[in-house]
C-alpha cells in the first residue's frame, strides 16, 4: 500500500503513522524526522534545514525532492510506504508523481486528517517528542513515565518549532502552501478525509476502515 498521510501540523500524522506502519508493515517516512536527524548529526543538510525549521518555514523544495527520491528507492519500500509530511507544496507533489511513475508505484490513497486550527495550537504547544519519532502530549497522550518515551525509553523533549511564534508561522505556511494540495489530490480522486478529533485508537480504527 502506497500512502500519503496529509494534514496540518499537529493533526496527528506522526501518531497515526507509527501505528499504521506497524499494522501494515510498511516504512514510515517522515521528512520532519529525517531533517531533525540531520540537524542532530550536524550534517550539511541539517545546518541548511535548521535555519528554515526553527522559524517554521519550509525547507526548499529541491532539498526535499532529493531526500524523498533516494528514500523511496530503498529496498524496504518495495511492499509500500507511508509518507508523513511530504508533499507540502505543489512542486513537491508534481515531483512525487514523477518519481512514482518512474519506479512504477502509484499512490493508492492520500489520507487527510482533518483538525480545526483552534485545536492545533494546544496540541503542538503540549507536544513532547522522542528522537525515535514517537510523539506524546502532556495532557492528551501522556507517557506512562513522565518525560520518558513509552516506545524506546528515550528522553522526551520539546521541539524548538513547537514554541508559539513558530507554531503560528507553520499554520500560516500550511494554509498558503500546503492546503492547496487538498484540491490537487481531490481532483485526482485519491483523497479520503478522516475526522482527526477524538480518541487516538478510534481515529486509527477509522483510518484502517477507510483503507480496507
Ligand atoms: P503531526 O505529526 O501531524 O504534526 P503529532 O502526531 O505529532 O502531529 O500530534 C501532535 C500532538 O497532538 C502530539 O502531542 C500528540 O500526542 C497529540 N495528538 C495526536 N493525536 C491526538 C488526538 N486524537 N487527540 C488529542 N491529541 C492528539
Ligand atoms: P514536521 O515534523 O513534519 O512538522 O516538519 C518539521 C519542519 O521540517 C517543517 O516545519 C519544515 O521546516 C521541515 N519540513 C518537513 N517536511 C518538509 C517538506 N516536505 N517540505 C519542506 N519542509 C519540510
Amino acid at each position: 500500500m502506497n500512502i500519503v498521510l496529509f494534514g496540518p501540523p499537529g493533526a496527528g500524522k506522526g501518531t497515526q503513522a507509527i501505528k499504521l506502519s506497524g499494522h501494515y508493515n510498511i516504512p514510515h517516512i517522515s521528512t520532519g524526522d529525517i531533517l531533525r536527524a540531520n540537524v542532530r548529526d550536524g550534517t550539511e543538510l541539517g545546518r541548511e534545514a535548521k535555519v528554515f525549521m526553527d522559524v517554521g518555514k519550509l525547507v526548499p523544495d529541491e532539498v526535499l525532492i532529493g531526500i524523498i527520491k533516494s528514500r523511496l528507492l530503498g529496498p524496504d519500500c518495495s511492499p509500500g510506504f507511508l509518507l508523513d509530511g511530504y508533499p507540502r507544496t505543489i512542486p513537491q507533489a508534481d515531483a512525487l508523481t514523477g518519481i512514482l511513475e518512474e519506479i512504477g508505484k502509484p499512490l493508492d490513497v492520500v489520507l487527510n486528517i482533518d483538525v480545526p486550527d483552534e485545536k492545533l495550537v494546544t496540541r503542538l504547544s503540549g507536544r513532547r517528542m522522542c528522537q525515535c519519532g514517537a510523539s506524546f502530549h502532556v495532557e492528551f497522550n501522556s507517557p506512562k513515565q513522565d518525560g520518558i518515551c513509552d516506545a524506546c525509553g528515550g528522553e522526551l523533549y520539546q521541539r524548538d518549532d513547537d514554541k508559539e511564534e513558530a507554531i503560528i508561522q507553520r499554520l500560516e505556511v500550511y494554509s498558503t502552501q500546503t492546503q492547496p494540495l487538498i484540491d490537487y489530490y481531490g481532483k485526482i480522486g485519491i483523497m479520503v478525509t478522516i475526522d482527526g478529533i477524538g480518541d487516538i485508537d478510534d481515529i486509527f480504527a477509522d483510518i484502517c476502515k477507510a483503507l480496507e
